[in-house]
């Protein structure tokens, strides 16, 4: 039933699909295929099915009634149940996920009596969990010899429940010594997105971790390549869903890529390509729909380096600004404001200063349960300062090549929106970047007309 074949050996692939392509048993199969056509494709990390994350969200979080719990635990098992119908011997996966629905229904109940971050990471955990024992049967079914494995086992994080970091040294000797043995005759699913503590309760690694996940995983391995499979034929020059002038981008390189990924390209999680640069592998990312599309290699090296490359946007920031007299000609002010951020573990994006004032803004994105500036931080900082917070804000960032060198780039953004109050700009910490904070009901006018402009 294997379909590596021995001159593959040293080549390894990581694929990592998906909420929306692993949606349904029709995506799946045409993930499989995907597979099935590349004997370097060694390990399979999937998302849940499409949806199935966003109800566990609800189902982890306080004061969901008994009747809303049942409700959402059925949408889930809908979701899966409907896949199983297609696969043919399917009744020991069926006692499976209904194994895994009873354990999710009894971590629920838990968690409407004794709310905690832990059953939450644990509620999280389900959508992966099921996802990937069910494509493994899917690549069964067109003759893949695919195995679920329990990423757990070598995804060790710490506590920080909702936002785990992982231990990659233990990774990579876990992948070393349990994982790679496994691939000279199967090909393995796992979960993306979640791990597992020293105490061994689940963690999860913040909302769309698979890609994180497999990016670590391919780094483990030390594999060849990385691919992603997504519902887009690669990384275009914005999210085509704000604008249809949109288009492909055939080649990027891993700066730039990092770059749009951290400034809210929700294509790729922001972490994704540290694991990648670390060890040079390339990434492709492609569409499962229509993988005959091609899509973005992202890279070391590339050839053509254009000064603007593509747009970003992330919604929901927050700017905060600090105040005081104390900060003129003084110092240490700016080490005690970070110290009560830091003791928070919150951590700022961008920055800018005047003589008695500093700028800070924060990612709080929706969903999250990372920490959040709340007023408890509002209070330690209002010990030292005058303190204002705005919320309500989106970061635009401009991404592309000698950003900080090339004459007339303010010129060109800044001309293009005129009628948009545009609130703090920084440019210069990388050449990659520009970016700045608009209004949030004018983020997306503010893209489409930048790209309007530096990609007409
Ligand atoms: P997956 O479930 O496969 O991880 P995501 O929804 O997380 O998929 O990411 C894919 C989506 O990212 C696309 O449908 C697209 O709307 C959005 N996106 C945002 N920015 C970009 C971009 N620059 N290029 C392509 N897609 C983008
Ligand atoms: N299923 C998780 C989420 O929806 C992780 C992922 O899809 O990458 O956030
Ligand atoms: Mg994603």
């Amino acid at each position: 039933m294997s379909v590596i074949s021995n001159n593959d050996d040293n080549l390894i692939t990581v694929s990592k699909f998906g909420g929306t392509s692993v949606a349904d048993h029709q995506a799946m199969l045409r993930c499989a295929h995907i597979i099935k056509n590349d004997p370097t494709n060694r390990v399979v990390v999937v998302s849940a099915s499409s949806g199935v994350t966003n109800y566990l969200v609800r189902l982890s979080q306080a004061n969901v009634s008994v009747d809303e719990q049942k409700q959402l635990i059925d949408n889930i098992k809908e979701i899966q149940f409907k896949i199983l119908q297609e696969l043919k011997d399917s009744k020991a996966l069926e006692t499976k996920i209904l194994t895994l629905i009873d354990e999710l229904t009894a971590y629920a109940q838990a968690q409407s009596l004794n709310h905690s971050a832990r059953i939450a990471d644990a509620i999280l955990s389900f959508g992966e969990q099921m996802s990937s024992v069910i494509f493994a049967q899917v690549l069964q079914s067109i003759g893949v010899n695919g195995h679920a494995f329990d990423v757990r086992q070598i995804m060790k994080t710490n506590s920080l429940y909702g936002q785990a970091v992982v231990d990659i040294e233990q990774l990579a000797d876990c992948a070393e010594k349990i994982l790679k043995k496994k691939l000279t005759d199967q090909v393995i699913v796992t979960q993306g997105f979640i791990g597992q503590n020293e105490a061994g309760y689940t963690t999860t690694l913040g909302r769309g971790g698979s890609d994180y996940s497999a990016a670590l995983i391919a780094e483990a391995l030390n594999a060849s390549s990385l691919a992603i499979w997504t519902d887009v034929v690669g990384i275009f020059t914005t999210d085509p869903r704000i604008t249809d002038q949109a288009r492909a981008i055939k080649e990027i390189s891993f700066g730039e890529a990092a770059e749009m990924a951290t400034f809210g390209a929700k294509i790729l999680h922001p972490a994704t390509l540290i694991p990648a640069m670390r060890k040079n592998i390339p990434v492709f990312v492609g569409s499962s729909k229509e993988p005959e599309k091609g899509g973005t290699r992202i890279q070391k090296t590339v050839e053509s380096k254009p000064t603007y490359r593509s747009i970003s946007l992330r919604k929901e920031q927050t700017l905060v600004t600090v105040k005081s007299p104390a900060m003129l000609h003084a110092s240490g002010f700016l080490a005690k404001v970070f110290a009560v951020l830091a003791k928070h573990e919150l951590s700022v994006d961008l920055i800018t200063t005047s003589e008695i004032s500093v700028a800070m803004t924060f990612d709080n994105p929706t969903g999250s349960t990372q920490a959040l500036l709340n007023s408890t931080v509002v209070d330690e900082l209002e010990q030292l300062c005058e303190v204002s917070v705005e919320n309500g804000l989106s970061l635009v960032a401009v991404v592309g090549n000698s950003i900080h060198k090339t004459n007339g780039v303010g010129t060109s953004i800044f001309d293009a929106l005129s009628g948009i109050n545009v609130r703090m700009i920084c440019q210069g910490a990388s050449e990659h970047n520009l970016c700045f904070l608009v209004n949030e009901a004018q983020a997306n006018e503010t893209v489409e007309k930048l790209h309007n402009t530096l990609f007409a």
